[in-house]
């Protein structure tokens, strides 16, 4: 299992090298998380103690828990499904990017929370870009005024944006969806609001990676291209 695992990253490594290079970035520079939704704890403990990667994305609380609690501090953890407002207090305590915050309420939930544990929580904006790909995410319209409100909370910090684009078969067709997240993410950046840093655009799967990268994606998130 592991050999197949370390395979498969060598290969999506070498794709994220290439992509990178085309678009004249430095794949130094694109982190790649690995999706372990399904996966068992045994076989992510054995990938990240064996260094071949670091940073994981869960996307449900329930499934996270157990396996933060058994590697902890030897992986970065990342949420990226859809976050209940009632959820906010366990993602704060067990997270250390949020990437799916949509909502005012839902960043003001996270505030209050991460003020209760002296944390300064990381997040992303998830915005949608696409009608088809999910139902969460603010408009990309709504995102700016958005992410001036949230500004203002003082235990949370936005470090950048994420999208989804809907699945298709050929992932050119993904690429306006990334587009129109890296334009929107540039227009907010030109705001200089003030606590607001555009760091990251978390943009690309298993399906669609390098087109994301060569829209300027930093975050991949990939799941079936490294576990099967
Ligand atoms: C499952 C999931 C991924 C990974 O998808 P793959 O197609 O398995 O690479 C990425 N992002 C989100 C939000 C997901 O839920």
């Amino acid at each position: 299992m592991l050999n197949s695992i370390a395979d498969n990253l060598k290969q999506i490594n070498d794709r994220i090298e290439r992509a990178a290079k085309r678009a004249g970035r430095d794949a130094r520079d694109i982190i790649l998380i690995a999706v372990t939704k399904t996966v068992p704890v045994d076989t992510i403990e054995e990938a990240v103690r064996s260094g071949i990667f670091k940073d994981i994305g869960e996307n449900r609380i329930q499934e996270a828990r157990p396996k933060i609690k058994a590697l902890g501090d030897k992986a970065r953890w990342h949420m990226i499904g859809h976050l209940q407002a009632n959820k906010a207090k366990d993602a704060v305590a067990i997270f250390d990017l949020i990437h799916s915050v949509d909502s005012l309420e839902l960043a003001e939930e996270i505030n209050k929370r991460a003020k209760g544990v002296g944390k300064v929580q990381n997040i992303l904006i998830e915005v949608k870009t696409s009608s088809e790909a999910t139902k969460h995410g603010v408009p990309t319209n709504n995102a700016l005024p958005l992410v001036k409100d949230i500004a203002k909370l003082s235990n949370v910090r936005i470090k950048g944006l994420m999208t989804m684009a809907p699945f298709v078969d050929n992932p050119e067709k993904a690429r306006p969806y990334f587009v129109k997240c890296r334009l929107l993410s540039d227009k907010i950046n030109k705001e200089k609001i003030r606590g607001v840093e555009m760091r990251y655009l978390s943009m690309g799967m298993s399906n669609d990676f390098e087109v994301a990268i060569e829209e300027g994606s930093n975050m991949v998130r990939i799941g079936r291209a490294i576990f099967g």
